[in-house]
């Protein structure tokens, strides 16, 4: 049995009020609906999540992710935050690799694979993000494309260190657009990114791999994706901002 994990990714959007409010709406929407085996995961930004977590009254069925960390453990980096300040404000998670990051920061495979290290060693689980654009899918490139950036940023990793990892594929070319992939687009990329942790960690690992779709997906949209055998879940953008979509979303499975 594979965890199954919704995530939300707020990217930079609330203020401090406004991110409590949805913690809280989210929290108690939770209680009554959410069904029990699903991991429901808030990334707000850095500033909030300290202040948010507060608001949930056990925690355990809503964790918390940061949407990065710095790949240092500390010193002279003005303006950044590292994985031990992330686990010292009681986050589990951390996101890594999503494609705003990669695109708009530069940040490399080589990168994300010694932010994937700083995170594990501080005991943050990794939702590490891939993904490719358009034109790469247009070439019919991508499933080397995505398998690459799995081998490049994690697997370095031992068996160990590997299990903290959860996968989000995210197509570019449908993130914030309005365009999901289609349920068998998903699946056959999820089925590949389970095939290619299989060739280096074995089955057993392959098999309990979260792997989530990230990409547009929204009410309408969240049964027919996770009703698909590789899909385990999502990382939700925008829909993640109202908590009564985003509760949609969840009880979707
Ligand atoms: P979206 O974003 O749901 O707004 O497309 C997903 C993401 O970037 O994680």
């Amino acid at each position: 049995m594979r965890q199954k994990i919704v995530a939300g990714n707020w990217k930079m959007n609330k203020t401090l009020v406004e991110a409590q409010s949805l913690t809280s709406e989210i929290a108690n929407m939770a209680e009554d609906e959410a069904p029990g085996d699903v991991q429901i995961i808030l990334a707000p930004p850095y500033p909030f999540l300290y202040a948010v977590q507060n608001l949930v009254p056990e925690l355990g069925t809503i964790q918390f992710a940061a949407q990065n960390c710095h790949q240092e453990e500390s010193g002279a980096y003005t303006g950044e935050v590292s994985a031990q300040m992330i686990k010292s404000l009681g986050a589990a998670y951390v996101i890594l690799g999503h494609s705003e990051r990669r695109e708009q920061a530069a940040e490399t495979n080589e990168l994300l694979a010694a932010k994937v290290n700083i995170a594990l060693d501080n005991n943050l689980k990794v939702i590490f993000c891939c993904g490719e654009s358009l034109d790469i899918r247009e070439a019919d490139k991508q499933n080397e494309f995505v398998t690459n950036q799995l081998t490049e940023s994690l697997f370095h990793l031992d068996e160990e260190a590997f299990k903290q990892i959860i996968i989000a594929y995210e197509p570019i070319w449908a993130i914030g657009t309005g365009k999901t992939a289609s349920s068998d687009q998903a699946q056959d990329m999820h089925a590949e990114i389970r095939k290619h942790i299989a060739g280096k960690y074995g089955e057993t690992i392959a098999n309990s791999t979260s792997i989530l779709y990230g990409g547009s997906c929204k009410p309408s949209n969240a049964e027919e994706l996770f009703s698909q055998k590789d899909v385990d879940g999502g990382l939700i953008g925008g829909a993640s901002l109202k908590s009564r979509d985003f509760m949609d979303i969840i009880k979707s499975f």
